[in-house]
């Protein structure tokens, strides 16, 4: 039963007759199969270098393994990490595309939304389901009706909100639902309560 591996293994002659340094290898880490371990357990339990070599191996084993899971458990938290991103990014994505800015500023408002000649019309999604409003120079804050209707006039869409000054700008967010609106030509309505309605041609896409 000598081989050349045993004594490369353990120099100590007094271990001649052990199993060797592969084999308790294979058995500290589960490698080989318990039938054939078998012949060697009796063995462990008598011989302490063996003993000590093999705990020492299982030990190896056992951290290698538990660094392997670690190495698992940070891919998975890394992955898991990239999905939250993708989907934060999506959701804010869809957040900017639910909501328009509709410019005012540099408008003139139009009498009965008759189009200015050279002034492109503001244009909004339908699907839009929030507006932010830059109401024009000089308007004030407090209290606006808004309203987008037909060019014939008829009411779509009514709302109120409170315009606030920020940044030398004044504007208004309101949250609008136009998903029942055919798309084409409308007239956005924005007025202070109890003033004219100032208009603006609205195109509905
Ligand atoms: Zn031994």
């Amino acid at each position: 039963m000598l081989g050349r591996g045993l004594l490369k293994d353990f120099p100590n002659p007094e271990r001649i007759g052990c199993p060797g340094a592969e084999v308790l290898k294979k058995i500290a880490s589960h490698q080989m199969p318990l039938s054939e371990a078998e012949k060697w357990l009796d063995h462990l339990g008598s011989c302490s270098p063996c003993y000590s070599d093999f705990k020492r191996f299982a030990e190896a084993h056992e951290s290698r393994r538990r660094r392997t899971l670690l190495a698992a458990a940070a891919a998975i938290l890394l992955a898991l990490g990239i999905t939250g991103w993708a989907l934060l990014h999506v959701r804010n994505e869809n957040l900017v595309a639910d909501t328009a800015v509709l410019n005012l500023r540099d408008r003139s408002p139009a009498r009965g939304g008759e189009p200015i000649p050279g002034e492109q019309p503001l244009e909004v999604s339908r699907a839009v389901k929030h507006l932010n409003v830059y109401l024009p120079l000089g308007s004030a804050e407090g209290p606006y009706e808004m309203r987008v209707t037909t060019t014939a006039g008829s009411a779509v869409f009514a709302t109120n909100g409170v315009a606030s000054l920020k940044d030398g700008v004044t504007s208004i967010q309101v949250v609008v639902d136009l998903s029942s609106a055919s798309s084409g030509r409308y007239v956005l309505q924005v007025r202070r309560p109890n003033s004219e309605w100032n208009s603006y041609p609205l195109l509905l896409r």
